[in-house]
């Protein structure tokens, strides 16, 4: 799934760089039609968080097994001291990120399972 991590990191780059050369060239909208318009900063805003959230939801690995640690929970049932219960990766949030770009080229169906 690390290809997912990979391809994701280069589609949202691509955009920001695209947005990038709309500013440079002094656009702060683009219109494509009568009723819609892109705002560059907008896109760069946008694509910055969505790399802060891959960042914030990074894969981790423990050997054998590879887990989101912000969407893990402890679990603590009486008695007993908490147990971490490890999130699989890519978590939901990683999923739901990738799920808007799945018109693209290079999307695999696969990594929304
Ligand atoms: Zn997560």
């Amino acid at each position: 799934m690390d290809d997912l991590l990979t391809w994701l990191r280069a589609e949202i780059r691509k955009d920001i760089a695209g947005a990038e050369k709309l500013l440079e060239e002094g656009s702060e909208r683009r219109w494509y039609d009568r009723y819609h318009c892109v705002y560059p900063r907008d896109l760069i805003a946008r694509g910055q968080t969505e790399l802060a959230l891959l960042d914030e939801h990074a894969i981790e690995s423990t050997g054998f097994s590879r887990y989101c640690r912000v969407c893990s929970e402890y679990s603590t049932k009486p008695g007993e001291s908490s147990e971490l219960e490890p999130a699989p990766a890519p978590c939901r949030t990683v999923r739901l990120l990738v799920s808007g770009y799945q018109n693209r080229s290079g999307f695999k169906p696969s990594w929304l399972d």
